[in-house]
């Protein structure tokens, strides 16, 4: 087993932290440390996806084995696997935050698979490192089924993300203050190996630009370009601004949709923005259940409400213009980089208004479509109505003899149902006459809202529910949750328990609706 081909280009070509061993230190003139994974007692495969698997060229004998649950615990390095912690900085919440680096994650190498593609394999939670900043290294078990399934579920939406090939308990506990309370307690460890083409973060850039290290900067750019750009030609300023530019365009398409299935990242720090646009970092992170633009799962950001739902557009701009801001540097003169910008609030305007037709079902926007969506936001804010539920229904509104009772199962509160049901029922009507004004006949139409509005989201409260039994022992619920979320879009007769709005009692519970970065 395990006949991988490794080529590992990030550690090869790129200059590395002289210093040996993981005693915490400021890493100058270096893009990485090498360091080990530290070995855990018990390591037992708790759960994998088997379409990374594939990817991998892995069987299912190979996952079942010994040495897979031994490799991606941390205790056996497999020949060609060089570990190492990458070096970056980062803003956190609005403020730069100097060296961040990878605490806990460590990767093994960038394989490169039968088809030829690169995976960076890369363990979380797998020990301390030069930037582990005091903490542990390690990850719980918790955070990790979140990470594992949210990867995996993005994925078969069709967000980009990066993914998740196994789950591993490491057999020894984790203390975690979940809340920052004071109240400290035990809880078992865990490991997501992640795997993407790429790790590289904004942070990456901003740290040796923060330092004046001008010519660190450059090398990385010209890597990254070279080996997560290939398609990119030309060289210089061009093509530096191209690349940039494609960065912004990338990121305009995964905050789409992240805004179409209802995700909220959570943490959008500039060290947890991928530099090839992939959703990176699954930590405290939600599902908007009723639509709600200003909601947060983050406690830690509770406040504020930065990282808030309808707020991901901005925010994911003022990254990209701290990004740019890194790379200034690199320009005699900053215009082509606001040109990569611009193209940021461009790309993110085309993606909002394809996602308003695709939702809708209709065979394109119109200005006044945009109104129509926004108008059915806020009634859906007012009314406390199911995001996911609302639009799968909406689907099978006969634009004849529109009504609500396909979205019966949509609301949250009754007294507000009522209360909205003549403003609804309005909406419905001017939404029936723009189909009648559409060019895709019903059977597109309804096609179209099917593969845009998916029936199943890792909903907060199910990803708990299948938490809860891991920590009885029993992980044939991530399994479960994981199989239903590999088919979003299709009807699973016998599995409606899994498309259900959100419970009363998840409303206000840990985990489910509350979550900390503490993980
Ligand atoms: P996050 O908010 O999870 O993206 O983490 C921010 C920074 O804190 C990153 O540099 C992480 O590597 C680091 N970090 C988070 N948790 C731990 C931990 N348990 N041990 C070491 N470093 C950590
Ligand atoms: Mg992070």
């Amino acid at each position: 087993m395990f006949q991988w081909r490794f080529d590992n280009a990030f550690v090869r070509d790129l200059p590395g932290d002289p210093e040996q061993g993981i005693g915490l230190r400021q890493v100058e003139g270096a893009l990485y440390s090498r360091v080990d994974p530290t070995p855990v007692a018990a390591p037992r495969l708790l759960a994998h996806s088997a379409e990374m698997a594939a990817v991998l060229d892995l069987s299912e004998a190979d996952v079942r084995s010994a040495e897979f649950a031994r490799v991606f615990g941390g205790n056996l390095l497999l020949d060609g696997m060089q570990p190492y912690a990458a070096n970056y900085g980062g803003h956190q919440f609005g403020h730069w935050a100097g060296q961040l680096g990878d605490g806990r994650a460590i990767s093994l190498g960038e394989v490169i698979n039968a088809a030829g593609e690169r995976w960076e394999l890369q363990l979380k939670g797998a020990g301390l490192t030069p930037y582990s900043r005091g903490a542990d290294g390690r990850a719980v078990l918790r955070s990790s089924v979140r990470e594992f399934l949210c990867s995996e579920a993005m994925h078969h939406l069709g967000v980009p993300t990066t993914r998740a090939l196994s789950l591993v308990g490491t057999g020894e506990p984790v203390l975690r203050d979940m809340f920052y309370d004071g109240n400290a307690a035990t809880e078992p460890g865990a490991i997501v190996c992640r795997a993407a083409p790429s790790f590289i973060r904004f942070g990456n850039f901003e740290l040796p630009a923060s330092r004046g290290d001008v010519g660190l900067l450059q090398q990385l750019v010209a890597f990254t370009i070279e080996r997560d750009y290939p398609e990119l030609t030309g060289s210089g300023e061009a093509l530096y601004a191209e690349w940039f530019a494609q960065v912004c365009e990338r990121t305009a398409t995964m905050i789409a949709h992240w805004i179409r299935v209802g995700f909220v990242h959570g943490v959008m720090n500039t060290d947890n923005m991928s530099i090839l646009g992939l959703t990176i970092d699954y930590g405290p992170y939600g599902w908007v259940d009723n639509y709600d633009a200003d909601w947060t799962p983050n406690t830690t950001d509770a406040q504020r409400r930065r990282y808030r739902f309808g707020q991901q557009p901005d925010v994911a701009w003022w990254n990209l213009s701290r990004l740019a801001g890194a790379l200034a540097p690199l320009f005699a003169d900053v215009a082509p980089l606001q040109v990569g910008l611009d193209r940021y609030a461009a790309a993110y305007a085309a993606a909002d208004r394809r996602n308003i037709a695709a939702k809708l079902g209709l065979a394109e926007c119109r200005d006044d479509d945009v109104v129509l969506m926004q108008s059915l936001q806020a009634l859906m804010q007012q009314a406390e109505i199911d995001m996911t539920l609302w639009f799968r229904a909406l689907g099978e509104v006969d634009r004849n003899t529109p009504t609500l009772a396909p979205m019966h199962d949509a609301f949250y509160d009754e007294a507000k149902r009522r209360e909205a049901e003549p403003a609804l029922n309005d909406w419905l009507t001017r939404y029936a006459a723009r189909l009648a004004a559409d060019a895709l006949t019903p059977e597109q139409r309804r096609e179209q809202m099917r593969l845009a509005n998916p029936r199943y989201v890792l909903r907060n409260y199910l990803a708990q529910q299948a938490i809860d039994r891991a920590m009885q022992g029993d992980a044939e619920g991530i399994a479960e949750l994981l199989d239903v979320m590999r088919r979003p879009y299709d009807d699973q007769p016998g599995r409606e328990a899994f498309a259900q709005k959100r419970p009363d009692w998840a409303r206000h519970k840990a985990g489910c609706s509350m979550l900390s970065c503490s993980s």
